[in-house]
């Protein structure tokens, strides 16, 4: 079965019955150390709702042993699904893997495996969906253990995304961490664009939404995958994802630069037609050369921005390949009374 358009469920997996209340959708990536800690304290905090759940970990083409480490607490855990990737495809194609894996008639929590979002806020997600909301996000308070240069640069997106994001708001300082009822993630599902730029998407989908205000704890162990190169790619693809404004910009870019051609051209006759004087030399024509070359190329750029995205999404490639899926097993807590 293609990707395209459709989710990417296994036949040969059918859906446990009855399907447990709550899914735990957790993108993993070399996180051996964390991974049963996390679990401990998030079964903790699962087990004291009275709602049955699971929890989807999709291992994203891990190249430690955090493979090995989800299998073995799949054997004591019978609330554990494992859908492990062919290899790497990033945090957003993990998340959608886990969405499409997960089973949950209720709502899905998407949480970091790496205790940076704490479980214990989960109680207060879920309230927010008892109230009727439909997208429950939690939302940073602080940013403790992250540096001046990496909470600037995050405000500085959020900004710019407030003003050329159109109609999709992305709400400040929040992360994927979040609460999604089953007719929200349904819907999310249906967007299968290749370049996923998950806050966006989020946002896109709608229903009502609510925020839920939280201190995220610096890294458990291991260590962040994200660095400012990999940052900065991801602002281009939020803003490519959801405007098209660069590319007017290009337009009004031209166009001031034909303006002042325009009137800098006029002087030039006028000064050589009235006063006789010599037309201005190399300094001058070299500063224009150089000025609208740079203005070409950064046009180019843009134009080839999204370009490299339409051809992207053409080939229509699916979002990620699963090596094994393995299903949660038992009924939840709940159910089994
Ligand atoms: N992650 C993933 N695939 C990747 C990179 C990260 O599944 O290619 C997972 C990672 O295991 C963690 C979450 O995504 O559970 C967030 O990653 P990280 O902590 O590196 O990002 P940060 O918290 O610094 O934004
Ligand atoms: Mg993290």
């Amino acid at each position: 079965m293609t990707a395209l358009g459709r989710r990417q469920l296994p036949r040969d997996e059918p859906p446990r019955c009855p399907a447990p209340q709550l899914s735990v959708v957790v993108p993993v990536y070399d996180e051996e150390a964390v991974i049963n800690r996390f679990h401990t304290r998030l079964a903790a905090v699962m087990d004291g709702l009275g709602l049955t759940w699971e929890a989807v970990y999709v291992d994203d083409g891990s190249r430690d042993r955090s493979l090995l480490v989800l299998e073995a607490l799949r054997m004591i855990q019978p609330e554990v699904a494992v859908v492990s990737l062919s290899r790497n495809f990033g945090k957003e194609a993990a998340l959608t893997a886990g969405l499409d894996h997960a089973q949950a008639s209720g709502a899905l929590i998407v949480i970091d495996v790496d205790l940076q979002d704490p479980p214990e806020v989960i109680p207060e997600l879920v309230a927010g969906w008892r109230e009727g909301f439909d997208m429950v996000y939690a939302q940073r308070r602080s940013r403790a253990g992250e540096t001046w240069m990496k909470k600037t640069t995050a405000h500085a997106f959020y900004r710019l995304m407030g003003r050329v994001g159109g109609p999709v708001r992305l709400p400040p300082d929040v992360g994927d961490f979040r609460l999604m009822s089953r007719r929200a993630v349904d819907a999310l599902l249906q967007l299968r664009e290749r370049h996923r730029f998950m806050k966006g998407l989020f946002a896109w989908v709608g229903f009502p939404a609510k925020a839920v205000l939280y201190d995220r704890a610096p890294r458990a162990a291991g260590r962040t995958k994200w660095n400012y190169g990999r940052l900065f790619n991801l602002s281009v693809e939020g803003i490519t994802s959801f405007t098209t404004l660069p590319l007017r910009l290009a337009t009004w870019l031209g166009l001031a630069t034909a303006a002042v051609a325009l009137i800098y051209g006029g002087e030039v006759a006028v000064k050589a037609l009235v006063y006789g004087n010599p037309v201005p030399g190399y300094p001058s024509l070299m500063t224009v050369v150089l000025f609208l070359g740079g203005v070409q190329l950064i046009t180019l750029g843009v134009i080839g921005e999204y370009l490299g995205r339409i051809f992207n999404e053409t080939k229509g490639r699916p979002l990620y390949i699963v090596g094994r899926h393995l299903p949660s097993a038992a009924p939840g807590p709940v159910a089994a009374e």
